[in-house]
């Protein structure tokens, strides 16, 4: 990966039902609104293209639901990112709801270059599954995974909950179960969290939802277990067979450049952070960015650094700041050090597996 590269997210903002916990940016829309938002991206690519003199090693169709475009229109985008970019060894990924698998053609994405799947899982429960407001159900699951699997696509990521309500610990099992009878590359497990203004935010007392000493058992029960079975927790929320984290989400993580084209789409270029309104109405016309300010600051690298198991190397603080690790954090810490929630040495500090729990907490204390 060159430091000069550039990730590209690209935001799919549309949805055919609203899931009651989600609190994203996406809508029903028209097949017109569709089309006319993908001539946007691709001209909002081309603009960038001219813009930025960087290489695309990374590519991310996220939403919303990508899977919800027919394929054609995903290459019809690919195509566009290829004549502006110099695109170099890409990772490029597709979410996909398992709702859809029919209507995805995996043979022609994987023509086109995609060469990673993201598969919205979210459960192998299907009373969960319902729960959860999704419109699969597990056997669409497993016939998702086989139809990727024979396009030739192998390097396939799944999405979980975990503390959906009334989740029991047989649901964790079967997740664990299916990942490791499939060898599946990469995996993502999302503590649930009730976003204002959802249908859960506002039925919470009806909803039999877990405690939080709950969620914070199944967490450490599935982080364990996907340790067993050879996953490595390279982040709080992500586990990967050796090799396949993902590329584009570590450009998040360790700073590096990203653009994301769409609404309500974040992007940090030279420091820079900008962002799309969340309104495909204004992006479809207008296409307005607004700058948010710096971005990269020690303070953002800190709370970045410290998702990753791999924590804050001293040697690369120094590197990028250009001065030494600032002794007023190792006060800050070491009671949290003292709880068994984070980890020093001369070299490196990093949160353990319960740190990662209280990772918002711990990472407000050292940084304000
Ligand atoms: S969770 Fe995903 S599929 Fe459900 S409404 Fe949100 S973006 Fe759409």
């Amino acid at each position: 990966m060159s430091d000069d590269s550039l990730g590209l997210y690209i935001h799919i903002p549309f949805c055919k039902s609203k899931c009651p916990y989600c609190g994203f940016y996406s809508l029903e829309s028209d097949e017109e609104i569709k089309e006319l938002y993908i001539q946007k991206v691709c001209s909002e690519i081309r603009k960038w293209g001219n813009i930025l003199n960087k290489p695309v090693d990374t590519i991310y169709f996220g939403g919303g639901t990508p899977s919800l475009l027919k394929s054609d229109k995903i290459v019809d985008i690919l195509r566009s990112v290829n004549e502006s970019f110099r695109i170099i060894d890409p990772e490029i990924t597709m979410e996909v709801n398992p709702a859809d698998y029919k209507s995805v053609d995996f043979k022609k994405l994987k023509f086109a270059g995609v060469n990673r799947i993201s598969i919205g899982v979210q459960s192998l429960d299907d009373n969960e599954l319902k729960i959860l407001g999704r419109r699969h159900n597990a056997n669409d699951v497993f016939s998702t995974y086989e139809c990727v699997k024979k396009s030739g696509i192998s390097n396939i990521s799944v999405d979980f909950i975990v503390g959906a309500p009334g989740q029991r610990f047989e649901s964790l099992d079967k997740i664990v179960d299916f990942c490791g009878e499939n060898n599946v590359s990469h995996v993502s497990i999302y503590l649930l969290k009730v976003e204002e203004n959802t249908p859960y935010y506002y039925n919470k007392s009806s909803l039999n939802f877990l405690s939080d000493d709950m969620c914070s058992d199944f967490y450490l029960y599935i982080s364990d277990k996907m340790e067993y079975i050879g996953y490595n927790h390279y982040e709080i929320s992500n586990f990967a067979v050796s090799g396949k984290e993902s590329k584009h989400n570590l450009k998040y993580w360790n700073l590096e450049d990203y653009l994301g084209i769409g609404p309500s789409s974040h992007s940090l270029i030279k420091n820079e952070r900008f962002y799309y309104e969340s309104n495909i109405h204004e992006f479809n016309d207008k296409g307005r960015i607004i700058r948010e300010g710096v971005g990269g600051t020690e303070e953002e690298y800190i709370m970045l650094k410290l998702r990753l198991s791999e924590g804050i190397k001293f040697n690369q603080y120094e590197k990028k700041f250009g001065r030494s690790f600032p002794k007023i954090y190792f006060e800050k810490i070491s009671k949290y050090e003292t709880l068994g929630l984070v980890k020093f040495n001369i070299n490196v500090i990093k949160l353990t597996k319960k740190g990662f729990l209280l990772s918002n907490k711990i990472i407000s204390d050292l940084i304000i």
